[in-house]
């Protein structure tokens, strides 16, 4: 079968390598339909192995060159023993966090925060950039009719966004800041609307990305200039007082000072952009206003199948992020490649895999 893999930083290949043999119990073989490219796919590309272990794993013996894909729809071929929820035939969306059975966190619904888990697409044998993979039954979201394959392969990132939305504690009628307006702002931007916000302001200096999702009824963009933010505040919020919570996807210093001026006193910072560098935090608004600082990373595995029912209730209208296709044979020039460009006037490329 045809599979893309990482290599080292800079050197992706699109191979020949044997497929997946038949599922052991508990798992299922998928064939893979369409499979997102995610910024940490593009992190593995232009300074990994990160995520990718160069030694076995400890828990699934995976290691470089490895299967790249961790956000992909994909139909059921075979099943192994003891599986019972998911068919042949049957359309899912994959979900990567696979946990150490019996693990501390893994307990407590909480995988995604053990050091112990791994993750498929990064340190697992299977990865969505290939024709097929196997994938323990637990970790299948089955998709519904109504949900589409490119729909399917977005419950990944959208179920990081919304992890981060929960940790906000929105209420219906709640004023949302969204710095960043990149794959997961912008989901994060939907996540909030169908979690009730009435207004989410979505902060993004690239133009391109600020207007992309201007013409949905509740999002208003700017150009995450203070001044503007803070008179969108006073204009927009309840007594003018500042957003009742601010969500951080852009892993920027002055994204999260933003997020800290505008937010109103008590009110909820969230943080799921990832920092390269250590920012300058002002630690004394955090204090002064009694600001809760929330850090966001991956999501529980019961967000999943919230995120699909969403979508397949039109409220969560998650392939608006979806701005390229591509074949698998072309993926690292016209995906990874296209996506790292300057200018690069993507936000979501799908790789058309099947
Ligand atoms: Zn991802």
């Amino acid at each position: 079968m045809k599979a893309l893999r990482f290599h080292a930083a800079r050197d992706l290949r699109v191979e020949d390598i044997a497929p997946p043999d038949r599922p052991g119990p508990g798992q299922v073989l998928v064939k893979v339909i369409q499979c997102g490219i995610c910024g940490s796919d593009l992190h593995e590309y232009t300074h990994g192995p990160q995520l990718i272990p160069v030694a076995p794993h400890p828990f699934t013996q995976a290691k470089a060159p490895q299967i790249l894909g961790h956000e992909f729809s994909a139909r059921v071929e075979a099943v192994g023993e003891g599986v019972v929820r998911i068919k042949v035939g049957d359309r899912i969306s994959a979900i990567p966090h696979l946990n150490v059975p019996g693990e501390y966190f893994a307990r407590r619904n909480l995988g995604h925060v053990s050091s112990e888990t791994a993750l498929v697409g990064f340190s697992w044998a299977w990865g969505g950039m290939g024709e097929y993979a196997i994938l323990p039954q637990d970790n299948c979201v089955r998709l519904p009719n109504s949900v589409d394959d490119a729909q399917g392969a977005l419950v990944e990132p959208a179920s990081v966004a919304m992890n981060a939305v929960d940790l906000a504690h929105l209420s219906a009628g709640s004023t949302v800041l969204v710095a960043g307006g990149g794959p997961i702002g912008s989901l994060a931007a939907l996540c909030a609307l169908a979690s009730g916000a009435s207004c989410v302001v979505l902060a993004e200096p690239n133009e391109f990305r600020r207007t992309f999702l201007a013409d949905l009824h509740g999002i208003v963009p700017a150009s995450g200039d203070i001044q503007e933010l803070q008179d969108l505040a006073r204009k927009l919020t309840d007594d003018g007082r500042g957003f009742d919570a601010a969500i951080e996807c852009a892993g920027h210093e002055r994204a999260l000072a933003n997020c800290i001026e505008t937010v109103k006193p008590t009110g909820t910072v969230v943080q799921v952009g990832l920092f390269v560098d250590v920012p300058r935090v002002n630690a004394f608004k955090i204090s002064e206003k009694m600001l809760r600082y929330q850090g966001s990373w991956g999501f529980p595995m019961t967000i999943g199948p919230r995120v699909v029912a969403l979508i397949e209730a039109g409220k969560l209208p998650v392939e608006r992020i979806v701005t390229g296709h591509v074949p698998l044979a072309r993926a690292v020039t016209g995906g990874f490649d296209a996506l790292i460009a300057p200018g690069n006037r993507n936000l979501k490329i799908l790789i058309d895999v099947a």
